[in-house]
């Protein structure tokens, strides 16, 4: 039996973790989780898998779940210190981190201080502070299971081969909503165009990223870190179907590529599962016959800037990827609520890139403090 911890239940990520557990209850137990503001779900998951730990956004909705669950023995806590009450549980063996952003960090790294495995869905913790979550993970000698699609399919490829044989990775894209229109014909798309993704079913601000192509400039960053690679070595390849999840290039010209419909349930029970597999039930097994073709086309960064601008800043490296992530994530947000267009999405980042002097090596507080900067940065722009 294995013990999990997980932190954003209620996402996207993390209600397909609760359908990977309830598949398997004899394989695994959530034994606590985090929500944020959906306490509705929270009550479900309580009654379903009876945890002894809950954590939600606000002391208010603690409090009332306190109340209505008094004398289950349940711990019910609140906020970014439940956060990462949640994640260093004693209980649990693995940490599935699924909450969106850089509130990720602080539960990561204290999970790992507390030798948790951890399966990484939170890829804004690794583009933040990747040189820190890295270097504790060798220290602490823990597991960091990679539970986003592409990184799961290059981890599968790289089982039983030595990383220093590899060449490159292709990670793939599938080119998120607007892939087919120019950039012409992105001024004045809405919101809900953007959350319109052709292949996945995801949060909202994965969705946004997707369609401005900052999730995959996301992902180079982060696979860099996960598979210790330069970036020159790291492609982006557009394949629109979202079948092949990414692939290894090795020396000899080889390459290993991992194969699936598009299923988040399977990286996310392979990184619980790890070495091993079990059986998953699935709505749609892989059939190439009558898929019948696939396409791929090279990636154009006139297209989409916001993959350029994650390349240059995981080159430059230092504070530069944090405030990449930080203006992504307050801009998206404004994005989402109506405030900018999806094209000042962009240009914001642009800005808050341009105006940092990068700073090499830095410690915790050091991004703590760029990521807060480039948050308020953001909403001066908004003035
Ligand atoms: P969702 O937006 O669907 O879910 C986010 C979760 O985090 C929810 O449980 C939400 O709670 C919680 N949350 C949000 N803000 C806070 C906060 N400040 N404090 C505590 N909890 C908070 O996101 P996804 O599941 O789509 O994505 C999760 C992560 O996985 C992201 O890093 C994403 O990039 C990555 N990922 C997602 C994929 C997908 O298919 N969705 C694919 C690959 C990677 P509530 O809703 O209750 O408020
Ligand atoms: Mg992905």
């Amino acid at each position: 039996m294995k013990y999990i911890s997980l932190l954003g239940a209620s996402g996207s990520i993390g209600q397909q973790t609760a359908d990977v557990v309830r598949q398997h209850p004899d394989q695994f137990k959530i034994v606590a989780f985090s929500v944020g503001k959906n306490v509705e779900l929270a009550r479900k998951y309580i009654s379903e898998f009876r945890p002894s730990l809950v954590c939600v956004q606000t002391k208010e909705d603690s409090q009332t779940l306190q109340s209505e669950f008094v004398g289950t023995g349940i711990y019910f806590t609140y906020g970014d210190e439940g956060l990462i009450e949640t994640a260093v549980f004693d209980k649990a063996d693995i940490l599935v981190n699924a909450v969106i952003g850089s509130v990720g960090l602080f539960p990561t790294l204290q999970a790992i201080k507390a030798k948790k495995d951890i399966a990484l869905a939170n890829k804004e913790t690794l583009v933040t502070a990747g040189h820190l979550v890295i270097e504790e993970a060798r220290k602490a000698s823990v597991k960091l299971l990679p539970v986003d699609s592409e990184h799961s399919a290059i981890f599968q490829a790289l089982q039983g081969e030595k990383e220093k044989n590899m060449e490159r990775l292709i990670i793939t894209a599938s080119g998120g909503s607007f892939r087919d229109r120019t950039r012409a014909e992105l001024v004045g798309v809405t919101v809900d165009q953007a959350l319109n993704h052709p292949n996945w079913s995801m949060g909202a601000k994965i969705t946004i990223d997707s369609a401005s192509m900052m999730n995959k400039g996301l992902e180079v960053i982060e696979a860099h870190w996960l598979f210790n690679l330069p970036y020159e070595k790291i492609d982006v390849l557009l394949h629109k179907e979202s079948i092949i999840h990414s692939m290894v290039e090795f020396h000899d010209s080889s390459v290993i590529a991992q194969l699936g419909t598009p299923d988040m349930r399977v990286p996310i029970q392979y990184a619980l599962t790890y070495p091993d597999r079990l059986p998953l039930s699935t709505s749609h097994r892989l059939n190439l016959a009558e898929i019948g073709k696939l396409h791929f086309a090279e990636m154009d960064f006139k297209r989409f800037p916001c993959l350029q601008f994650a390349y240059e800043a995981g080159k430059i490296g230092g504070t530069m990827p944090t405030v990449l992530n930080a203006a992504n994530e307050v801009a998206v947000a404004e994005f989402l609520k109506g405030k900018i267009t999806f094209l000042e999405i962009e240009t914001y980042i642009e800005q808050a890139l341009n105006r940092h002097t990068p700073i090499d090596n830095p410690d915790l507080t050091t991004i703590q403090e760029v990521d807060i900067s480039t948050r308020k940065f953001i909403q001066t722009l908004l003035k």
